[in-house]
């Protein structure tokens, strides 16, 4: 890697965590931290603003919380042990080798991350298929936003989180906020919806919970979890039969409405309310609000995405978009709040189980023969689509690495991986089902888990390879936006650590695949620009040099005279006949729900985030200030039912699904609903939260229901 910039230089660069990617100036520290972060009011996505997670990042650098040295375990019951580079590569190639040797390529596995830059998901997808030739790479990326990529490609025929500049919020008339908490999530982004209403318009925030964010909303629909889509079916039902249906618009640019409108009109208003516990008063205040408004935006984030019929329940708000004519015009849309750094990117470059390079689908012969063309290699030996994250975490298991680690032995008939290279990801904490999960990890012949420190999974590994991170490398992420952008070295990483690309070329070599592996991020860019060239996610135009002179480049951009495209959809949707898709989408229950009030599991849990931790809390529950401010989990409960079960704030839950059991103190407030509790997944340990959570899978886009499953509470005895 290049060394950083010299003593007092400031870096513009770019906030590690979640993917509103915010503007930040990074300078050589002068307290314990080796930089010091510093407002950056010119980059316009937060224009300075940052949350406590952006403002703390720096001690994340600091070398006695990140991983210095290579780690190996002798052997399974045997602890980490600081190894030699050479040592540790070794170990992961010759583990890799054995078991495709022994069990052949689809054996092993890779697992990537959201929070990797486009260079990493990139690189990473091409050493799965060309240096391990297995299908079996996929990334957390897909507990997060896929069901919404899904269903955006459905309708749009293209999947951009949003196909607008966030700051288009501010200047629309109806915003429907579904599921998404963005004053937790991402602070600084709140100021749209704040401009939003002091310029006349209106927020309607749909949610299980009244949260900070519904607390500014001017109505505020509260759910019952797992009934978004029966919701935005009955909002339709209303708008239709109201009259505020755009017949011209759903003339002019759809198909399919009279199938979504059949579907629709089977969900009345009474039923609708039956279903979700929300008022028909408040149904036809929404449904006209929304309506009445000349422009308008729904936004979903994890709340109707995360669930087992999640693709079907973002087309059902998609549809209501398109059945009011807002869509394709300034001010108006759907899009998705994307959760992680890098949610977008992560997912176009070929990280992602069934795609390749800009965003192109693996099956697809043309897409094929384009990216092994880039490659050179033959078509034929690229491998097809792999397994999806939570399948090939239920999939993993061999013989424990000495053959003592409860693993299946013998061949490979059932198909186990038996070998998994793991980057950038935690998912001992944040997969559903986490405790199988982990047994399944456990059970490997080789878990190899790069990362910045020693997180829970990593714990878990054979061997650990401490990469470098944000600050002290460069590297592209696209924000929410579909904003290509520049993250600057700002800081030499310190000694004994070596970037992701480094790793994937130095494994690679010694896989027998010397060429191919750059480890200069400009120059995996380069490749990428061409890989991704006539694909739906274009990189073609962009360049390092061109996002530093612009701030950043909006994809697609296909040639470097072409301006980028910060809206997509005002001529036409990306659909072979230029028209956006209604889907035919009906309610369905969740996979689990409540047994009854005198039932086993009688009450709904959801899952989420707070302001004070960033997803599996790796990073951030390594920070001082962060943990002063969310110290541990709690679990969410109405007063009401606090008193049936005779607990106190602050004291002690046992909450238990069918899957395992969590136990964290009580946090009794009337903002949830009394049927619900709810619980941040931060935290691994007794109080992790996804101990708890269920891995039935969306059809369409593999989705864990994260946001939907039935538990027991108990007052806990303190131990
Ligand atoms: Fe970082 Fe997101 Fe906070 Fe911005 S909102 S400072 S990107 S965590």
């Amino acid at each position: 890697t290049t060394s950083g910039p010299g003593p007092g230089t400031a870096t513009d660069t770019h906030c590690p965590y979640c993917a509103l990617q915010c503007g930040m100036r990074l300078r050589p520290g002068a307290g314990p931290e080796p930089v010091e972060v510093l407002e950056r009011p010119g980059f316009p996505v937060n224009r300075g603003a940052l949350c406590g997670k952006g403002r703390t990042a720096a001690a994340v650098l600091r070398p006695g919380v990140r991983l210095t040295e290579p780690l190996v375990r002798d052997s399974r019951d045997a602890p980490l042990r600081p190894a030699s580079w050479d040592e540790a590569l070794d170990r992961v190639a010759a583990g890799l080798m054995a078991v495709r040797r022994r069990y052949g390529n689809d054996a092993v596995g890779v697992f990537g991350g959201g929070g990797l830059t486009n260079e990493k998901a990139y690189l990473l997808g091409k050493f799965a298929r060309v240096a391990l030739r297995t299908p079996n790479i996929d990334y957390n990326g897909r507990f997060c936003m896929s069901s919404a990529a899904a269903a955006h490609r459905r309708a749009f025929g293209i999947d951009r989180g949003l196909p607008f500049p966030l700051a288009d919020v501010a200047g629309t008339d109806c915003v429907i906020l579904v599921g998404a908490n963005p004053a937790e999530t991402m602070p600084p982004a709140l100021r749209y919806f704040r401009e939003l209403r002091e310029n006349g318009g209106r927020l309607i925030v749909v949610d299980p919970r009244r949260t900070r964010t519904a607390d500014q909303a001017d109505l505020h629909l509260q759910p019952l979890p797992g009934t978004d889509l029966a919701l935005a079916l009955g909002l339709l039902h209303l708008l239709i039969a109201d009259g505020r249906a755009d017949k011209d618009f759903i003339a002019r640019r759809t198909t399919g409405f009279a199938q979504a409108r059949a579907a629709a009109m089977a969900h009345w208003p009474g039923r609708v309310e039956r279903i979700t516990g929300v008022p028909v008063t408040q149904l036809a205040a929404a449904a006209a609000m929304f309506g009445e408004a000349p422009r308008g935006m729904v936004l979903t984030a994890r709340g109707p995405e995360q669930q087992s019929k999640g693709t079907d329940t973002v087309s059902a708000w998609i549809n209501l978009c398109l059945a009011a004519g807002k869509a394709g015009r300034p001010g108006s849309g759907y899009g998705c709040l994307t959760g992680q750094g890098n949610g977008q990117g992560g997912r176009e470059h070929g990280q992602k189980a069934d795609q390749l390079p800009g965003y192109r689908s693996i099956t697809d012969p043309a897409a094929r023969r384009h990216v092994a063309a880039v490659w050179g290699i033959d078509p034929d030996d690229l491998p097809g689509p792999g397994r999806s994250a939570y399948e090939l975490l239920d999939s993993l298991g061999g013989d424990g690495g000495d053959g003592s680690g409860g693993g299946i032995g013998g061949n490979n008939s059932d198909g186990r991986v038996r070998a998994l290279l793991l980057m950038g990801s935690n998912p001992a904490v944040s997969a559903p089902r986490a405790a199988h999960v982990t047994e399944r990890l456990r059970a490997l012949d080789l878990l190899a888990v790069g990362d910045v420190v020693l997180s829970e999974t990593a714990r878990l590994a054979d061997v650990v390879l401490p990469v470098t991170q944000w600050a002290e490398e460069t590297g592209t992420t696209t924000n929410l936006e579909g904003r290509v952008i520049l993250r600057r070295k700002a800081v030499d990483a310190p000694e004994g650590v070596r970037s992701d690309l480094a790793v994937l070329h130095g494994l690679a070599a010694r896989l027998g695949v010397p060429e191919g592996f750059p480890e200069d991020p400009e120059e995996v860019f380069e490749e990428l620009r061409r890989a991704s060239a006539g694909g739906q996610a274009d990189y073609a135009g962009i360049s390092y040099g061109r996002i530093r002179a612009e701030d950043g480049v909006f994809w697609p951009c296909p040639a470097p005279d072409h301006p980028g495209t910060p809206r997509l959809f005002l001529d036409r949707f990306a659909t072979p006949d230029g028209r956006a898709r209604f889907a035919a989408v009906t309610h369905r229950p969740a996979a689990e729900e409540p047994d009854g009030p005198d039932g086993d599991y009688p009450l709904f849990l959801t899952t989420g985030r707070v302001v004070g931790q960033y997803q599996s809390g790796a990073q951030t529950r390594r920070v001082d200030e962060l943990n002063r401010s969310a110290p541990g989990p709690f679990v969410e409960v109405h007063p009401v039912l606090a008193r049936r079960l005779g607990v106190a704030e602050g004291e002690l839950l046992a909450v238990s699904s069918r899957r395992g059991r969590a136990v964290a103190p009580a946090r009794v407030t009337d903002t949830i609903r009394p049927d619900t509790v709810f619980m941040p997944f931060h935290w691994g340990g007794k109080g992790r939260a996804n101990s708890l959570t269920n891995p039935a899978l969306d059809p369409v886009s593999r989705m864990p229901e994260f946001k939907v499953c039935a538990v027991r509470v108990e007052k806990a005895e303190a131990s």
